[in-house]
């Protein structure tokens, strides 16, 4: 029965130690993004189709961002008025 015990006793210290162990390195190695880049995924129409000549959506999305592409590549939301939106997100700020 003590054996029981300080078994169970062990494995909530190890959960612990390894739950703190992984909020740390969660906190430390932490990415910040840029919020105008969820801002715009979020007025993409999201079809991912690839017209616009990258992967997806959040890869447009990033590129405009990060790398300054041009925001009247996506060829599905041009209808409905994407690239002016994504023009005042990126004015914005
Ligand atoms: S063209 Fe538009 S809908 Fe298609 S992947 Fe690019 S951003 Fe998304």
């Amino acid at each position: 029965m003590q054996v029981l015990i300080y078994s169970v006793i062990l494995l909530g210290v190890m959960g612990f130690a390894a739950g703190l162990g992984l909020s740390i390195a969660a906190k430390k190695f932490e990415v910040k993004e840029d919020p105008r880049v969820e801002e715009i995924i979020k007025v993409l129409p999201g079809a991912n189709c690839g017209m616009c000549g990258y992967p997806g959506c959040s890869a447009y999305a990033h590129a405009i961002v990060e790398k300054g592409a041009s925001p009247d590549l996506c060829v599905p939301g041009k209808k409905a008025g994407v690239s002016d939106k994504i023009k005042s997100i990126m004015k914005e700020k």
